[in-house]
């Protein structure tokens, strides 16, 4: 986890606050170094870090009083000035972060275009993570919401973050999750999950613990160049990884060792191939030939009759048209028509076997090489059915309609962002954005 960035934050009533360097560079030698706790100054006041079994605390000796601290991990591969991602859950007051070995599965499993990330195995009870429109987590059938959190990272920090110490720290706050969860999901007081335990101290670097979620990381592994494994972007490549000195076992596809071709490794489930028999697999289905986990892309339930038609403009005919784009004075536009006649809902609607209502949409880009870009994306979300679904009309208030499923679209020519309009500066990056949440990349 050489390219990991931690740091540290505690709840304040405003929110959750980093920690200045001082205290952060203490907490994280501490942690290090396996201590129960340790002394810090947060803004003038002499407190205790204290790492406590049921999650981080601040405690001010002489008040007594006590804040939740969080370690806050950005995703194995995020480097500072790029975006990384945290996935959290809402347990009712807050939201939490997962730990990092969580939230990388999440992040994997939603890239893939996987329905859920299922965690029932590792922990020994119904832990899953659905993504819908909305993400959900169920832990031992009780439901709540679950979010990404983007953000970008502050300058890199002087000194290399300590490695935890393996199956310590990092699995008791995954157990943490997993009990406070069946506290609030309302199971009997003594309910213990794995690798935890109510009475225990502090655990340092020795304790022992039945389940640990950190992953070996394998200094063999290489990420797939877009080269290795041109897929059309039906597969996301970063979930394969090359391996340099595969051990000398067969591919099961064709039973010749993996020693003989190039070979790679499923990163979901950790199976080896080699990447030509792979590939030839991947092309009938996106599934591992082993354990048929997914590795196929998200789609949605736009309803299928639905089209998608093109016109371009050059700028003289789009000023005759009233299409011409503002602030985009002497560029042509990308006039898109959505176009979806009423239906009956299927199985994945909200009202199967209900009618749906139609709808016409235009959207307006402009014609330059950013504009085609999005073009590109908006084509591949649509094909994979993610740009509308079936539901509620924010704007009418009606059930049953066609409506946009949070990709957004440029609906008018003029009148700035507040219309939904031009100009607005910052429109390609945001659905950029947007499209990559829907896992559309390429
Ligand atoms: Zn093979
Ligand atoms: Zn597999």
């Amino acid at each position: 986890m050489a390219t990991s960035v931690v740091h540290w934050e505690r709840r304040e009533d405003s929110g959750w606050q980093k920690y200045d360097d001082a205290a952060t560079a203490a907490i994280k030698a501490a942690e290090g170094a396996g201590q129960g706790s340790v002394q810090i100054v947060d803004r003038g006041t002499t407190c205790q870090l204290v790492f406590a079994q049921e999650g981080p605390k601040q405690v001010n000796p002489i008040t007594g009083y006590r804040r939740n601290a969080r370690r806050i991990v950005n995703p194995i591969g995020s480097n500072p000035g790029q975006a990384a991602v945290q996935w959290e859950w809402f347990d009712g007051n807050n939201w939490e972060a997962y730990p990092p070995e969580i939230s990388v599965r999440v992040e994997a499993a939603r890239e893939a275009g996987e329905a859920e990330c299922d965690f029932t195995t590792l922990y020994g009870q119904d832990f899953r993570i659905e993504f819908g429109v909305d993400a959900w987590q169920t832990i031992n059938g009780k439901q709540q919401p679950v979010r990404k959190v983007t953000t970008t990272l502050s300058p890199p920090p002087s000194a290399p973050a300590p490695t935890p110490p393996a199956g310590g720290f990092l699995s008791n706050i995954a157990g943490m999750v997993l009990r406070r969860s069946a506290r609030l999901a309302g199971l009997a007081p003594g309910a213990q999950v794995p690798g935890t335990s109510a009475n225990a101290p502090p655990a340092g670097p020795s304790s022992p613990s039945t389940s640990s979620a950190k992953e070996p990381e394998d200094e063999d592994e290489a990420p797939l160049s877009a080269v290795d494994f041109p897929m059309d972007g039906s597969v996301h490549p970063s979930l394969l990884r090359t391996i340099k000195n595969p051990d000398d076992e067969d591919c099961v596809v064709c039973y010749e060792s993996l020693r003989d071709k190039p070979a790679v490794r499923l990163m979901l489930c950790k199976h080896e191939y080699h990447l030509e028999c792979i590939k030839k697999c991947f092309a009938q289905k996106p599934k591992c030939p082993t354990c048929m986990r997914a590795y196929g892309v998200r789609t949605g339930n736009q309803p299928e009759n639905g089209t998608l038609t093109v016109k371009t403009y050059t700028y003289e005919q789009a000023k005759h048209a009233c299409v011409a784009l503002e602030g985009h004075e002497g560029s042509g536009v990308i006039v898109i028509n959505y176009s979806f006649p009423h239906g009956v809902q299927g199985p994945n609607h909200p009202n199967p076997g209900t009618h749906y209502s139609g709808t016409n949409r235009v959207a307006y880009l402009v014609d330059d090489a950013q504009g085609r870009e999005v073009l590109a994306l908006l084509r591949t979300a649509f094909k994979r059915r993610l740009t509308f679904t079936v539901g509620r009309s924010q704007t009418t208030g009606r059930d049953n309609q066609v409506v946009w499923s949070g990709i957004h679209h440029k609906t008018h020519p003029y009148g700035g962002a507040a219309q939904h309009g031009y100009p607005d500066e910052t429109y390609h990056a945001r659905v950029k954005a947007e499209l990559a949440e829907f896992g559309v990349t390429a």
